[in-house]
Order: C-alpha cells, then structure tokens, then sequence
C-alpha cells in the first residue's frame, strides 16, 4: 500500500501520524511525507541570515526525524509561508496538493483536522478534502485526520469541530521512534507538562490506546472513505 502524510509544518508529522508511520514502514508499505509549510518565518525579531540558517536547520531536522521514523526519503518540503496559509489563495495550496497526489499517487492520506487551533492545519485539512474529492479512477481510498498535541486539543469552541476519532491504530512497537523523530526537532520539544514533551506524549498514545482497548495506540478522525469494487480478474 501507498501512503502520504500531508503536514503543514515540520514536526507535524511526527506528532501526527509518527509511531503509525513507523510501523507502515516495518510493515513493509511505502509511506512518503510531504510538509507544505516552511515551519520559520512567524519567528519574530530573526534577521534574514537567522531565517535562511533556521531553515537549513528544521530542514535538516525533518530529515533525520524522517530517518528516526524508518523513512527512506526525507520529507518533500514545499515552502509555503509558516502561519499565514490563510492568506494563500485555497486554490493555490489546493493545486500543491493535487501535484503531491498525482507524484505520488497514495491509497491512504493523513492529514490534519478542520477544527485545529492552527490556521495552517485548518487550510491544510480543506485544501487535502477538496483536492481530494471522490473522482472516478483516483487510487486515494481513505484520508485520516490527525491529532495534533497543543493545537487540536486547544482549539476549544474557536474554530471548528471537535477532534472525535473512531480509528485507533497500535503503535506499542513504534512509539519510541516517534519520539526519537520529535527528539530530532529540537526547538520544537518542550518540558513536562507542555503538551508536546515526550511525557505528555506517551501519556496521549497510552490514553488513546485504552480509548481503543489497545495498549498504546494513535488515533483519527476519518475523513472519506471509498470502496470500489476490485477489477475483475
Ligand atoms: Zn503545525
């Protein structure tokens, strides 16, 4: 099976879909990761030389996160400005993803949720459902959204729907990648009890894992779901 992780910024898709990603991998699928956004330029107060160093180093980050996951590509970063999607035209982010989905022709997505505090995930999860629409010969028969901690739990009444997932994938085995990868991101980690310190982190998997009767698990929020018949042989 092919899959895609379609995350707006760096680190992402580790806190999204890390420890799922990781046990495709072993799995033997082939999963590719793509991060629309750069991750740096909402900083404030970075002269240019700090921003054109402080990407080189997320870039490098997403690489050996990718590497930490079991990945054998680094993530394709497209660059669109860090925290400011909505002033994109959607089309505009809805064509990106169309091009990642003709290159790489995916079965499953992940992707973020609509209701995430982060304009970027919102634009994101809209810019994935409308590229994604049901057509005719499209190989994509499943998109997932994703949790992400300290937005989608944050995102209180403000934005949109609550994350509600019903898919709980075991991720007893993987876990430790996944922190591993988020380890690689170094400016990104926090100390207990931010949402995004590994404490915290395994905490999560631990709980969606029991919500699931799993021991540790991630979990989603489907999005589509399409069952074509197969071909005949
Ligand atoms: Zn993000």
């Amino acid at each position: 099976m092919k899959v895609l992780c379609i995350a707006a910024h760096p680190d992402d898709e580790v806190l999204g879909c890390g420890a799922t990603l990781a046990r495709l991998v072993r799995e033997r699928h082939e999963v590719a990761v793509a991060i629309l956004g750069e991750g740096v330029t909402s900083r404030s107060g970075l002269t240019s030389e700090q921003q054109r160093r402080a990407l080189a180093e997320l870039r490098d980050a997403a690489g050996a996160a990718s590497r930490a996951l079991g990945l054998d590509a680094a993530p394709r970063m497209l660059g669109l400005p860090d925290n400011r999607f909505d002033t994109l035209p959607l089309l505009e982010v809805v064509h990106a993803v169309e091009a990642l989905v003709r290159e790489y022709d995916p079965e499953l997505v992940y992707t973020h949720h609509a209701g995430d505090l982060n304009v970027d995930h919102r634009v994101t999860a809209q810019a994935v459902s409308t590229a994604l629409r049901p057509q005719h010969g499209r190989r994509v028969r499943e998109v997932r959204a994703f949790e992400i901690a300290s937005s989608t739990e944050w995102a209180f009444e403000t934005s949109g729907p609550a994350f509600r997932p019903q898919i709980f994938v075991e991720v007893e085995h993987t876990l430790a990648h996944k922190l591993a990868a988020m380890a690689c991101y170094e400016g990104e980690a926090r100390e207990y009890p931010h949402p995004r310190s590994a404490r915290a982190l395994r905490a999560l998997a631990e709980w969606r894992g029991a919500q699931g009767g799993l021991h540790t698990a991630e979990a989603y929020e489907l999005v589509q779901r399409r069952e074509a018949e197969r071909e005949a042989a």
